[in-house]
């Protein structure tokens, strides 16, 4: 059986004793074998990194940034087996693994101005004969720590904007789905990275401790669930790193009575359903405000959730694909279960699903609950499946207070024709991102990616200016020159030849 083992120091590495099963979703049965690290695999990645690190950090940043533009172009030269090797693993159509890789790049895009980026700030005379400058230097070894659901863009949001500032890398990618990242790697240093900018190691938690408590990682940055987040957080904090951690979500989509219901019946299909809910900018929350509205909107989804072609995820007919694997099916379906026992309606049922031929692949049908309540336990956890559950609101204060309240504050979206309502509802909902009239709002590469709340721990964004803002430190020199000759002429400086 094909064995998926670490990537250290531009080199395949084998290394460590346990493996884990990566699972076709589409068949149900194991396709591979992913080695687990150990404490010894990350110090190996560790010092491979820190030994790249002088010489990439010293690399000025137009050629880092032709790396970076090599590095895209042999991402988007190689699009489709990245493609199709990521739905092979984690159960996505081919449309959405294309999508993954794309948003990936955009943040490569966006590292690809690193000179720019890096600029510092320059004050003349800031007092007598003294001038001031600042400059953004790099951190050293950075770590990044990634979930299932985005193995493209998740890792390429981390590892794009550190080594384009000049830092080198240890990735720990999901278990789940390991094989494009570690693709990821070798088309880096294929880009021209020298060997170790970019390093991956796979594993658990065991890995995870060995990257928080490892002396020489400077910084870390994590995606995953809530609970981990908040470990790795304080974990990463307690070794005096530095530490981002976006944790999960659980969206809410507010639909006010004038909104568009064509429009937000199409929108709500795609971003409750789509890649089989497991985004962290899904919409699976509606929120229906005022008399009727929750009726409307049944009437448009139930034919459209029909229409929902439940497929294989390499299949171009597909509109999304199985859940990552049978836990996480067990758990989604665990939580349709739990809905029906808080007395929520259950209006389509996904649960035992089957698609033929594929018997034990992990499928979940659309599923739609009606009259869900802020109580319910279904509605304050987070699913990520394809389950969309309708809550009723009787008015704009009510739909503000929802999300507002929720544990998870990663995104959120209102649906109205009245920009004014529009206006107040953004200013004041207490969540990271909102888009209006718009399902998924994730920003673009060149803003940031952040969540409030238990969506994210720590002060700083992914990406965008936020992300060089995190994977730099600032250093600022005051600098006064004596007035007069220099008096010890033995001392010359040394001109280029
Ligand atoms: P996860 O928390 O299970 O795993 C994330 C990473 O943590 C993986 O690399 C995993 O190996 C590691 N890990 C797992 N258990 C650990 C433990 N006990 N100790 C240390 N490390 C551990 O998350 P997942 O299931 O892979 O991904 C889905 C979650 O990620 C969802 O909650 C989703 O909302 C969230 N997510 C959030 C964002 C965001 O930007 N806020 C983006 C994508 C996904």
């Amino acid at each position: 059986m094909r064995e998926i083992i670490h990537f250290i120091g531009g080199k395949a590495m084998d290394h460590g004793s346990r493996q884990g099963d990566v699972f076709d979703p589409n068949t149900g049965a194991v396709q591979a074998k992913v080695q687990f690290g150990m404490a010894a695999t990350v110090d190996a990645a560790v010092e491979a990194a820190a030994a790249a690190f002088p010489e990439w950090s010293a690399t000025n940043p137009q050629r880092r940034a032709r790396v970076m533009f090599a590095f895209k172009a042999l991402v988007e030269k190689n699009m489709d087996e990245l493609a199709l090797m990521l739905s092979k693993e984690h159960g996505k159509v081919i449309a959405d693994s294309k999508g993954d890789i794309q948003r990936g790049l955009d943040v490569i895009e966006f590292a690809c101005g690193v000179p720019h980026l890096l600029k510092g700030e320059y004050t003349e005379g800031a007092g007598p004969g003294i001038d001031i400058y600042s400059m953004k230097q790099a951190l050293g070894v950075c770590a990044g720590i990634t979930p299932f659901n985005f193995p493209a863009m998740i890792p390429m949001w981390m590892f794009g904007v550190a080594i384009a500032c000049g830092n080198t890398f240890v990735l720990k990618p999901s278990e789940r789905d390991p094989s494009v990242p570690v693709r990821l790697a070798e088309l880096m240093l294929e880009a021209g990275a020298p060997p170790g900018v970019l390093n991956v190691v796979h594993g658990d938690k065991e890995v995870v401790d060995a990257i928080l408590t490892h002396p020489e990682i400077k910084a870390v940055s994590f995606v995953g669930s809530s609970d981990i987040a908040q470990y790795v957080y304080t974990t990463g904090g307690a070794h005096g790193k530095r530490v981002q951690a976006m944790g999960g979500a659980k969206n809410h989509g507010i639909i006010m009575p004038d909104a568009d219901f064509d429009q937000v019946t199409k929108d709500l299909v795609g971003s409750a359903f789509g890649s089989a809910g497991e985004r962290c900018m899904a919409l699976p929350v509606a929120v229906a405000v005022g008399k009727g509205t929750a009726e409307q909107l049944i009437e448009r989804l139930l034919p459209e959730i029909e229409r929902i072609r439940v497929g294989i995820s390499t299949d171009p007919d597909s509109v999304y694909g199985p859940v990552v694997n049978a836990a996480h099916k067990a758990r989604v379906e665990n939580y349709i279960d739990m809905g029906v026992k808080e007395g929520a309606k259950l209006v389509v049922d996904g649960r035992g699903f089957k698609l033929q031929g594929y018997e034990d692949g992990f499928f979940i049908g659309p599923t739609l609950f009606d009259h869900v309540k802020p109580t319910m336990k279904s509605y304050q956890e987070e699913i990520f499946g394809p389950v969309l559950q309708i809550v009723r609101a009787e008015s704009l204060e009510d739909a503000i207070e929802l999300p507002t309240k929720h544990q998870y504050g990663n995104g959120v979206a209102i649906f109205t024709r009245n920009g004014r309502t529009a206006r107040e509802f953004a200013s004041r909902v207490n969540v990271g991102m909102v888009g209006i009239n718009v399902p998924i709002p994730v920003p673009v590469a060149y803003h940031t990616f952040g969540g409030w709340k238990r969506s994210a721990f720590g002060d700083v964004n992914q990406h965008g200016p936020e992300g060089v803002r995190f994977w730099t430190k600032i250093k600022t020199v005051t600098a006064r020159w004596p007035e007069g000759d220099v008096g010890d002429q033995s001392f010359v400086i040394p001109t280029m030849r």
